[in-house]
């Protein structure tokens, strides 16, 4: 995946917001095994803020609700990004945020939670709530075992379907737990990328058939390719 283009977009469907593509510092894990949008991150804080700076000054403020994603975790945004967010908030008086986190930053959420001064909808990227191939296979270095330990910090997870050596009983077990513990979350369907994880096309076929009332829920949005949001 190259760097990406298109950095700001609106999302109509489910949960009408804005959403923000924005530069941050390296993802502090980078090895998930399935992962190579980890290109548009940097080192230089001060020209990704003012970069960040540009795509957040398109924010209408229209929906009341942004949605802030990076290629990583929230927290590796510069921290003048964070005081740009601020300051968006109040201009354009946003009620509410979305905002994405590994796991291993759990210990963050609840401080920035009450920093940012409007609630947040937090987001993590689980994979699979199946520790073996969460762990041994994609690699996520996100040792939680139950669900319910994911949503003492969490409102919604992301789970990934479609994945070579993924199970039907895997896929249905995620989102049985996706509906029982969380108010929210996103299924992304897997594409093919520059890994060496392949998407498994009989299980999307199943996935698509068996899961079609998903697309009715308002609760879950399910994005058949990566810059289904709009951006990337
Ligand atoms: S945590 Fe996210 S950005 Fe970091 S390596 Fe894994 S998938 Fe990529």
């Amino acid at each position: 995946m190259g760097i990406p283009t298109n950095r700001y977009s609106k999302i109509t469907d489910k949960h009408p917001r804005e959403i923000c593509l924005l530069r941050s510092f390296p993802c502090a894990w980078g090895k998930c095994s399935f992962c190579d949008y980890i290109e548009d991150n940097g080192k230089d804080g001060v020209l990704m803020a003012q970069m960040n700076r540009q795509v957040l000054g398109q924010v209408t403020g229209e929906f009341g609700v942004l949605e802030v994603i990076n290629s990583g975790s929230c927290f590796e945004l510069p921290r003048e990004t964070f005081e740009d967010i601020d300051k968006v908030i109040e201009t354009k008086d946003l009620k509410q945020l979305f905002f994405e986190s590994h796991w291993m930053y759990r210990g963050q959420v609840a401080d920035l939670r009450q920093r940012m001064g409007v609630p947040i909808i937090f987001k993590i990227g689980v994979e699979t709530f199946d520790y073996d191939f969460r762990q041994k296979v994609l690699n996520k270095h996100a040792d939680f075992k139950e669900p319910c330990e994911v949503a003492e910090y969490f409102d919604s997870p992301c789970l990934m379907v479609g994945i070579k050596g993924q199970t039907k009983e895997m896929i249905a077990h995620d989102i049985h737990c996706l509906k029982k513990y969380f108010p929210l979350g996103t299924i992304n369907v897997y594409n093919n990328n520059t890994t060496k994880i392949r998407r498994d096309e009989e299980l999307v076929r199943w996935f698509l058939k068996e899961y079609s009332w998903l697309n009715e829920d308002p609760a879950v949005e399910v994005l058949w390719e990566i810059t289904d949001f709009g951006v990337g």
